[in-house]
């Protein structure tokens, strides 16, 4: 399989619905297939979430490039991320902002991302387990939050790690199906804008879904 030509492939297809530059050419050199367990790997460039084990997903590329845009980065940001999975799209996140910072509660998922973004050489992406409260308030405010699963509200407890100013997209509804809300947070009254149907995994934990 040649998998340069299939990730060239892919990143046209995402072209036409994403303008920012940044984010298709930064997804036009990372490796996805690294990201995704060997039997998946010949679908790592289909435009769909594979399976990552424990019942989890790597997310579709289309929704992680309106993920990344809605951010906005230009390069000097702390990130945090919610729900490190595969790593995949830390990696993505490290290559548009200084800093990233990324949670995840399975320690064994956590792993196998440290390993592949050990062996990729990034040095600019810190893995940390999920605790009590949502999200990683040690190293808050956040100039951007990218929340990968799917909380039933807008959770306080992330709106708070980020700073006036700062964006966060998180996909809210129910178990199943949501909508990705990008919030920017301001001095009085955030804005909320609706990005669209989404489908991602639970975010487990307090203030937001219950294990199963
Ligand atoms: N961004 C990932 C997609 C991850 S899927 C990627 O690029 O591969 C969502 C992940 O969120 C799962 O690994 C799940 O274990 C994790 N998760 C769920 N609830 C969480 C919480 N409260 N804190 C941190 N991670 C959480």
């Amino acid at each position: 399989m040649d998998f340069a030509q299939a990730r060239a492939r892919l990143i046209a297809h995402l072209g036409g619905e994403i303008r920012d530059r940044r984010v298709l050419a930064v997804m036009a050199h990372i490796p996805r297939e690294c990201f995704v367990p060997p039997e998946e790997q010949l679908s790592a460039y289909e435009d769909m979430p594979l399976p990552i084990g424990l019942d989890q997903t790597i997310s579709q590329p289309l929704i992680i490039a309106v993920m990344t845009e809605a951010l906005e980065l230009k390069g000097k940001e702390k990130v945090l991320e919610v729900g490190t999975g595969s790593g995949y799209q830390s990696a993505i996140l490290a290559e548009l902002a200084r800093l990233v910072i990324t949670v995840e509660r399975l320690p064994s998922l956590a792993e196998t991302a440290r390993k592949t973004l050990n062996s990729l050489g990034y040095t600019n992406i810190e893995i940390h387990l999920a605790g009590e409260t949502l999200g990683y308030q040690d190293k808050a405010p956040y100039d951007a939050i990218m929340v990968t699963a799917a909380a039933p509200r807008i959770p306080d407890d992330l709106l708070k790690q980020l700073a006036i100013g700062g964006r966060m997209v998180i996909p809210v509804g129910s178990r199943f199906v949501q909508e990705l809300y990008k919030i920017t947070r301001q001095k009085k009254g955030d804005l909320v804008q609706d990005l669209g149907g989404c489908r991602f995994v639970p975010l487990i934990g307090k203030n937001a879904w219950e294990k199963e």
